[in-house]
């Protein structure tokens, strides 16, 4: 499969990063870990091979959120762009909403849906 470069960053440009994108899941994440750090109802994530990423700009900063946890974000204005997890350390997931261009995924699958709030409705129609 040919692959294609995609981009994004943070809100105020001070962190960017880029990645080689064949077939990346994208998923719902309705955790209390992502909606308090994001401010936000959920978290929209695309699963990235770690080989296949890298920061173009700038350093993250590091929040261990979790015993395996750790979310990546800019320092300057707040914005997360990236999360890892000890037991899966091949992939880095990134946020949708941090990518300059969102509309290119599609969100087919959703997790921790037993903490989903109840006026989200799911990808898969579940309300
Ligand atoms: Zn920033
Ligand atoms: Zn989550």
């Amino acid at each position: 499969m040919m692959k294609v470069n995609y981009e994004g960053g943070c809100f105020c440009g001070a962190v960017r990063y880029a990645f080689k994108g064949g077939n990346i899941p994208c998923a719902d994440c309705h955790c209390t870990m992502c909606r308090r750090t994001s401010g936000a109802p959920y978290v929209s994530w695309l699963v990235v091979p770690v080989n296949d990423f890298s920061y173009t700009r700038g350093v993250p900063k590091q929040l261990q959120s979790s015993a395996d946890g750790t979310r990546f974000f800019c320092s300057d204005c707040g914005t997360h762009v990236a999360c890892t997890n000890k037991t899966h350390p091949e992939i880095v997931d990134i946020t949708l909403g941090s990518m300059d261009t969102p509309e290119a995924f599609t969100p087919t699958f959703s997790v921790f849906e037993d903490t989903r709030l109840p006026f989200v409705t799911t990808v898969s129609g579940k309300r």
